[in-house]
C-alpha cells in the first residue's frame, strides 16, 4: 500500500473488531449536510480514468449524464437506449424481471393510486433518495439508470403495462437507480405504503412484484458498479468486515484494492485518503467516510432511515434475524403482530455466512445462506415487519410488563413481549496471537468472499462439523489444497454422511486426525502456520496464509446479563428444561408453567441456537422460531 500521508491527524484505525471508528475529518459527512469547504465529495469529481475503464470494460453502455437541464424538459443529447436493456437476459427471465401487468390487473391497482402525467425528463425517484412510489406506465416510456460518478448505465425502458420498483419499495431504503420519464407519459403512482398494502393482501399481484423487485436487486448487485465505493485492502480486517457486511445487506458497490490496483493512489491522493484511512467508504452526495463500524456504514447508506424506532410498543421484539429470528418475525407479522427486529449486524445469521445449505427442506439444489436470508427478510418485511440492522440489543429490562431492550447508541426500544434469537458465534481459536490474523488470514465463515483469497493456495480449515465439512469442501473448488485439522480420531461422529464422502472422494482434501494448530505467524497478515500430530507429536510447519476455524460455537448470551436463566455453558433453558428450582431463583411469578420455548421470565421466548438443547440446524431454528409465535399470541392475551 503506497498512498502517502497527505493529511495528518487521523486517528489509527480500529481493528477487526466491527467497532471500527466514524470520527475524524473523513468522517464527518456520515450525513447529507452541504459540503464544507476542502471537503471532498464524490460527485464533484471528474470521473477517475481507471474507475471508468472499469464501467466501459463490461458489457454496459455507459452514457454521461447531461450537464444541463434540457430546454424541451426532455432529456438533453441523444440519450441512446440500447434495445430495452443493456443486459443480455432470456426472454423468459426478461418477462420475470419486468413482467407486463395486463388491463385486468391494472384495473384491480388503480383504486390503490393516482394517475398523473409526466413531462418528457422528468425525474420521478432517484437513487439516493427514499424510494415513495411505484409507477405503473399507462402511456409512453420510463427509463431506469443507474448514475455512476457522472455517467448514467441503461437499466432497462419501462413501457405500457410495465412497473418501476424493486426491494428498497417494500424495505424503505434509498432508490439505487433514477427513474425519468424518457417521453410525456401517462402513470398510475402508488405509494411505497400501499404497495406494501398489495403485496400483503393480494397473492397474484405480491407474486409479480416481489419477484420482480427481487431479480431486479440480484441484476443490479451482478450488472452494475452500484453506487457504493469501497477502498480498501486485502491485508486489513476491517476491509473485510465491510465487505461482508455490505455483500450481506445486498448492497451493490465496487471495490478497489490499494494493493492490486495501482492507479487508487491517485485517486486516493484527490480525495486525502491516507494509508490509515483504509477501509474508505464513499457515497454520492457524502463525504468519505473512514473505517466506518458496521452501525456508521447503515446509518451512513440509509438502511434504517424509514424506521421510527422509540415510536411505540411493539407487540413482539425479534432479537437476532437469523433464520429462527427471521420465521418468528415472518410468522407474527403475518399473524398481525407489530413486529420489530433488531439485528446487530446483518440479516441471516449463521446461515448467511454458508456457502450452500443442501439439506433445507424445498430446495433440491441446495440454497446458498445469502439467498436464503435475502428471501425470508423480503418475507418479513412484506408482512409489516420492520428490521433495523446493525443495531445490537444491550440489555433487556422489564417494568410493569413492558420489556425495554437498551441498543449499544443508548437508545431502546419497548414491547410486550421477546423472542431471543442470538445465535451463537464460532470460538476463537486458543493461539496466543489470534486476534493479530483475524480478518488477515483467520476468518469465521467460508463465503465467496474469503474464498477470493483461496485461489490456486494451500489453505486450512480446523474442526470437524457440518459447518467445517461444507466450509472444506466449498473451499477445495478454490484452494489448491485443503487441509481439514481435527482434534479428534475422524469426522463419523460430528458431520454427516454426505459430507464425509465428498471430503473422502476429493484429491484435494486431506484430513489430518487428533491435530491442533499450535502457532501462527505473518506480520500484516498470516503467512505460516505450525501443526502438531497428538498422537505421533509430529510437528509439521507449512506456508498457508488461510486458516478457516469453525470449532465450537458460544451462545450470544452476555447481552442478557444475567436475566434469564442459563444452562452451564450459557445456553438459555426454555419450557420443560426449566427445573422447579431454576424457576424458584428466577422468581418466576406465574401459576402456570413455562410455555414451550418460554425463558424464564414470563413473555420472553428463546429460539433456535441460541435455547439450551436445540438442534443447531437450519431447519430447526425456522421450526423453532415459528412454533414460538403460537405462544406469543397466548401470553399477548393472558
Ligand atoms: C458456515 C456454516 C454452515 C452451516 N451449514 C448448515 C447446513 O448446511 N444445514 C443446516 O441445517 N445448518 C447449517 N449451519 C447451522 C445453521 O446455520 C444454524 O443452526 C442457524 O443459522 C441457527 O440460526 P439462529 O437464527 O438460531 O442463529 P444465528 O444464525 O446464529 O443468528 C443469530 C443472529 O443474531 C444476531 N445477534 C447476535 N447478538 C445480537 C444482539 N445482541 N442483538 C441483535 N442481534 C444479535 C447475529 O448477528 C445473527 O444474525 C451452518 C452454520 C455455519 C456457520
Amino acid at each position: 500500500m503506497t498512498v502517502s500521508g497527505i493529511r495528518p491527524g487521523l486517528p489509527e484505525p480500529d481493528q477487526g473488531n466491527g467497532e471500527g471508528r466514524a470520527s475524524g475529518p473523513l468522517a464527518q459527512g456520515a450525513h447529507s449536510s452541504p459540503p464544507e469547504q476542502g471537503d471532498i465529495r464524490l460527485e464533484s469529481l471528474e470521473t477517475p480514468s481507471f474507475l471508468t475503464r472499469r464501467v466501459l470494460a463490461g458489457n454496459l453502455a455507459a452514457q454521461k449524464i447531461p450537464d444541463t437541464e434540457p430546454e424541451s424538459g426532455g432529456p438533453s443529447a441523444p440519450v441512446q437506449i440500447p434495445g430495452r436493456t443493456s443486459q443480455t437476459h432470456s426472454s423468459a427471465r426478461r418477462d420475470m424481471i419486468y413482467p407486463k401487468l395486463d388491463d385486468k390487473q391494472i384495473a384491480r391497482l388503480a383504486p390503490f393510486g393516482h394517475f398523473r402525467s409526466a413531462h418528457a425528463g422528468e425525474v420521478l425517484f432517484d437513487q439516493g433518495k427514499e424510494r415513495e412510489a411505484l409507477f405503473v406506465v399507462i402511456k409512453g416510456r420510463v427509463q431506469i439508470v443507474s448514475p455512476w460518478e457522472g455517467v448514467e448505465i441503461p437499466i432497462n425502458v419501462q413501457e405500457p403495462g410495465e412497473f418501476t420498483g424493486d426491494v428498497s419499495l417494500i424495505s424503505g431504503r434509498r432508490s439505487l437507480v433514477r427513474g425519468r420519464a424518457l417521453e410525456a407519459s401517462e402513470l398510475l403512482e402508488i405509494s411505497g405504503e400501499r404497495v406494501r398494502h398489495i403485496v400483503q393482501t393480494d397473492p397474484e399481484l405480491g407474486e409479480i412484484f416481489l419477484r420482480a423487485f427481487m431479480l431486479r436487486r440480484a441484476d443490479l448487485i451482478a450488472n452494475t458498479p452500484g453506487n457504493v465505493l469501497l477502498i480498501g485492502s486485502r491485508h486489513s480486517a476491517d476491509t473485510l468486515r465491510l465487505k461482508a457486511f455490505l455483500t450481506r445487506n445486498s448492497q451493490p458497490f465496487t471495490y478497489y484494492d490499494v494493493e492490486c490496483e495501482p492507479c487508487v493512489e491517485d485517486f486516493a491522493r484527490r480525495f486525502n485518503i491516507r494509508a490509515d484511512d483504509i477501509p474508505v467508504l464513499m457515497y454520492p452526495g457524502l463525504s468519505p467516510l473512514s473505517n466506518p463500524s458496521n452501525a456508521a456504514a447503515a446509518e451512513f447508506l440509509g438502511f434504517n432511515t424509514n424506521i421510527n424506532v422509540p415510536a411505540r410498543v411493539h407487540d413482539l421484539i425479534v432479537v437476532g434475524a437469523g433464520p429462527a429470528g427471521l420465521a418468528a418475525a415472518v410468522y407474527a407479522a403475518s399473524e398481525g403482530l407489530d413486529v420489530l427486529i433488531l439485528e446487530g449486524n446483518a440479516p441471516g445469521g449463521q446461515a448467511g455466512s454458508s456457502s450452500r445449505i443442501e439439506n433445507y427442506l424445498g430446495f433440491p439444489a441446495g440454497i446458498s445462506g445469502q439467498d436464503l436470508a435475502e428471501r425470508a427478510l423480503v418475507q418479513a418485511q412484506r408482512f409489516g415487519a420492520q428490521v433495523l440492522i446493525a443495531r445490537p440489543a444491550a440489555g433487556l429490562q422489564c417494568q410493569h410488563r413492558l420489556f425495554n431492550i437498551g441498543l449499544t447508541d443508548g437508545s431502546s426500544v419497548q414491547a410486550q413481549s421477546v423472542v431471543v434469537a442470538t445465535g451463537v458465534q464460532y470460538r476463537r481459536l486458543a493461539l496466543e496471537n489470534i486476534t493479530q490474523f483475524e480478518g488477515a488470514g483467520v476468518y469465521y465463515g467460508a463465503t465467496k468472499l474469503e474464498a477470493q483469497f483461496c485461489e490456486g493456495e494451500e489453505i486450512a480449515v480446523v474442526g470437524g462439523g457440518n459447518s467445517a465439512g461444507q466450509a472444506a469442501v466449498f473451499l477445495s473448488d478454490h484452494a489448491k489444497h485443503v487441509h481439514v485439522l481435527v482434534r479428534g480420531k475422524g469426522l463419523a461422529d460430528s458431520m454427516s454422511r454426505y459430507l464425509i464422502r465428498r471430503i473422502e472422494d476429493s484429491p484435494r482434501i486431506t484430513l489430518h486426525a487428533h491435530t491442533e494448530i499450535e502457532s501462527l505467524r505473518g506480520s500484516r497478515s498470516l503467512e505460516q502456520i505450525c501443526w502438531k500430530n497428538a498422537r505421533t507429536e509430529v510437528r509439521e510447519t507449512r506456508d498457508i496464509r488461510h486458516v478457516f476455524a469453525m470449532t465450537g460455537a458460544s451462545p450470544n448470551t452476555a447481552w442478557l446479563q444475567g436475566g434469564v436463566v442459563l444452562d452451564d455453558k450459557q445456553f438459555i433453558k426454555t419450557g420443560p428444561d426449566l427445573s422447579p428450582q431454576d424457576l424458584a431463583a428466577a422468581h418466576w411469578p406465574l401459576r402456570r408453567q413455562p410455555y414451550p420455548f418460554e425463558t424464564s421470565l414470563p413473555r420472553v421466548f428463546a429460539v433456535g441456537d441460541i435455547r439450551a438443547n436445540s438442534s443447531k440446524r437450519v431447519a430447526s431454528s425456522v421450526g423453532e422460531g415459528s412454533g414460538a409465535v403460537q405462544f406469543v399470541h397466548k401470553v399477548l392475551a393472558e
